[in-house]
């Protein structure tokens, strides 16, 4: 299952020495950095030993040592809601039908009340704790919104996010999401927020920061939001993302519209190779055929999926019909973690239940190049992007390991990186963030929720 790449020269080097230099394509620092003795040099486009420079022509050298590690690109959450990292663990939220949790997360919200200072605080831990965890971009699926907010107040929120993952040195990916948003009120914020935030095409120039737009699904929105979400990507360049086909998403569909969430978001049209569908669980094999046919991407969600009791999506199978999936965690309040090599090991451990087994190395495109792709960033997710995650595999965990990338997986659960780059920037050096100081967030968003809620102590 390797990523389908776009059309581009950048497709050598699989499993062979390296014979070019790679460049930094989307860096930010002003540095070049010298990965050292790495045991393993992987990215989907092939492996290695040896040492990596990313070179950007700066004179300023830093060094890394990677000796004992296996070093990867910087990992891609192709699928999260950072707002959620405030709310895990919910009483009310575990064991429920989405009839239930929905009402318990909306709840919450409002008691905490969604503001610049509130979405600060639960991205800066979000995002934190996917650097930490080797995640160098992140795609925040941001759905939730104030009551009868201006689309000012929305573009402040948007902001916040924007600024709290800057801060850290993380790239960010904001969608703006809707779920049962007014479809006018919709379109205007999004179109505010992108003209706000990001040139035409929706990148900024440095890379560092994305806007797309995504209602939540058929299942909460209807025709008109598709639509005028559709119109901003169309104006501004966005790529458009949206959920589909987790098993409550069908039976709403069937409910309301006598019909599938694949044939309203084909009628609607969102089958389109600018469409990234997240979860894709409960899925006809016809209906891959048409998602295939059509060039979208999507985004298994394992972490979110299976404890949500939704199943498990058939990965081998959409690959193998030729759809790019990238790997994501969603959000906290059903995935608790964002810690997306979990999630790969999971993705992994639960892929036979459902087709054949899938490959390590496979799993690992998907965190990696394969998420880049259905961003419509094809600057990142490869060694030579900038951005790296460096796994030290020297301790007892790893050790009987014979195959150190798939035991990147497979083994020691719950892994951290050593060090984390993004950009050409040490984020994370000796497992330490390094842009910020790590209890000072946690602080923040402790005492914001205790004052606003009471839901922390
Ligand atoms: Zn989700």
């Amino acid at each position: 299952m390797p990523p389908r790449e776009p059309s581009g020269p950048d497709d050598g080097g699989r499993n062979g020495p390296e014979t070019r230099p790679r460049r930094v394509r989307a860096t930010v620092a002003a540095m070049t950095l010298v990965v050292r003795d790495a045991m393993v040099l992987w990215d989907a486009e092939g492996e290695r030993i040896g040492d990596l420079t990313l070179d950007d022509g700066a004179t300023e050298v830093t060094e890394i040592d990677a000796t004992g590690c296996v070093v990867t690109p910087g990992l891609i959450n192709a699928h999260h809601h950072l707002l959620q990292s405030g709310f895990r663990t919910l009483p009310g939220t575990r064991g429920v039908p989405m009839a239930q949790w929905l009402p318990t997360m909306a709840a919450a919200y409002s008691a905490a009340g969604i503001d610049p200072e509130l979405v600060a605080a639960t991205a800066a831990v979000g995002v934190a704790e996917g650097l930490l965890c080797g995640v160098t971009t992140v795609a925040d699926h941001h759905l939730n919104w104030p009551h009868d907010a201006s689309v000012a107040a929305t573009v402040d929120i948007a902001r916040a996010i924007a600024d709290a993952a800057r801060d850290l040195g993380s790239r960010l990916v904001y969608v703006r999401g809707s779920a049962r948003d007014d479809a006018a009120w919709a379109g205007a914020s999004a179109d505010a927020i992108a003209s706000a935030l990001v040139p035409h095409g929706g990148v900024t120039a440095d890379g560092m920061l994305q806007v797309a737009v995504g209602p939540a699904g058929v299942h909460s929105d209807g025709e008109a939001t598709f639509a005028a979400l559709g119109e901003v990507a169309a104006a501004h360049g966005l790529r458009r993302r949206t959920q589909a086909n987790e098993q409550v998403d069908v039976a709403i569909a069937l409910e309301r519209y006598g019909r599938r969430p694949i044939d309203l978001l084909e009628e609607w049209g969102w089958l389109a190779p600018d469409v990234t569908i997240a979860h894709l669980v409960d899925l006809t094999a016809e209906e891959v055929a048409r998602l295939a046919a059509a060039g979208v991407t999507g985004t298994h969600a394992p972490g979110c999926d299976v404890p949500m009791g939704w199943g498990v999506a058939r990965v081998a199978e959409l690959a193998a019909a030729g759809i790019t999936m990238g790997l994501g965690t969603s959000g906290g309040g059903s995935n608790d973690a964002g810690h997306l090599l979990a999630d790969a090991r999971l993705a992994l451990q639960v892929s036979g239940l459902v087709g054949p087994q899938l490959p390590a190395r496979d799993v690992l495109a998907m965190a990696t190049r394969s998420g880049a792709l259905g961003l419509g960033r094809p600057d990142l997710g490869l060694l030579g992007s900038g951005d790296l995650a460096v796994w030290d595999v020297a301790g007892v965990a790893d050790a009987g390991v014979a195959d150190p990338v798939a035991g990147l997986l497979w083994a020691a659960p719950g892994r951290r990186p050593r060090h984390v780059v993004v950009g050409g920037r040490v984020v994370v050096r000796d497992g330490v963030l390094t842009t910020a100081e790590e209890s000072e967030l946690v602080a923040r968003l402790r005492e914001l929720l205790a004052a606003r809620a009471g839901l922390v102590s």
